[in-house]
């Protein structure tokens, strides 16, 4: 089954209001003059989400938050809901990034209530899983194990219908976020086939075939067509070289016709 690419962009911690919105008019204009068979998503920070909404608006550019809280409403001071999220234009959120694991103390059980809520609340959630250098070290099987157990720990409470309506997964071995260092695309590759299995022993083959998976890990405009040329790779999640248009368009338009 072929399925739609997705180009991502984690702008993370970064940028300000100026340039997040000149970032944003400049992604747009590349999407409008290009129109590629793709999907494009933005998940800049939170503060900016209003003023990257205007600056999208009437294209068909996602905008999407880097987290969301796990509660509804209430006393959680410094959080973001899922209904804020939607208030200010989002159609999407990351979840479960391995930033979020490791600095904000996401455990696997968080990440799986947080997917719960993001889902439930009408948004679509792009999964973030992958092994660390310690896990890989003990090699390909072992990392296997360790990223399908991530996945059935996130997906535990959601039904087939809720993953086919509104989830993508995001495969971002940590070692290779933000150091330059990439998974080769036969690796990445080999994880997504991995990955797609475990969903269909979780769920069902008709819902594998159809789920879409990233990639994500130091892509940038030299290697994004390499890897977006992999069948089992239906997009990718950048952060540094999302950033500035010159490598985010470069990665958009990547192995294009
Ligand atoms: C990310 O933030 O999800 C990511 C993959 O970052 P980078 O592209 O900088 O490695």
């Amino acid at each position: 089954m072929s399925r739609r690419l997705l180009i991502a962009g984690n702008w993370k911690m970064n940028l300000d209001s100026r340039g997040a919105t000149a970032l944003a008019r400049a992604v747009k204009h590349e999407i409008v003059q290009r129109k590629l068979d793709r999907d494009v998503m933005l998940a800049p920070p939170y503060p900016y989400l209003d003023t990257v909404a205007r600056a999208l608006e009437g294209t068909p550019i996602l905008l999407a938050g880097q987290d969301l809280s796990r509660h509804e409403s209430g006393a959680f001071t410094g959080e973001v809901s899922a209904g804020m999220l939607i208030d200010l234009g989002c159609h999407g959120t990351l979840v479960g990034h391995s930033e979020r694991r490791e600095h904000g103390g996401d455990t696997d059980d968080t990440v799986r209530a947080k997917l719960e809520r993001a889902i439930r609340s009408g948004l679509s959630a792009v999964l973030c899983v992958g092994e660390s250098e310690s896990v890989r070290e003990t090699g390909a099987a072992a990392s296997m194990a360790f990223v399908e157990g991530q996945l059935a720990a996130a997906l535990a409470g959601l039904t087939e219908e809720e993953c086919a309506k509104a989830l993508t997964i995001a495969y971002e071995p940590v070692w290779a976020i933000g150091t330059g260092k990439t998974a080769s695309t036969s690796d990445a590759a080999a994880m997504h086939a991995h990955l797609r299995a475990s969903v269909a022993n979780l769920y069902s083959e008709a819902l594998a075939s159809r789920l879409r998976i990233l990639y994500g890990g130091s892509v940038n405009a030299a290697n994004a067509a390499d890897i977006l040329g992999a069948s089992e790779i239906d997009g990718v999640l950048v952060g540094g070289a999302s950033l500035k248009i010159e490598s985010f368009g470069t990665i958009y338009r990547a192995g294009a016709a």
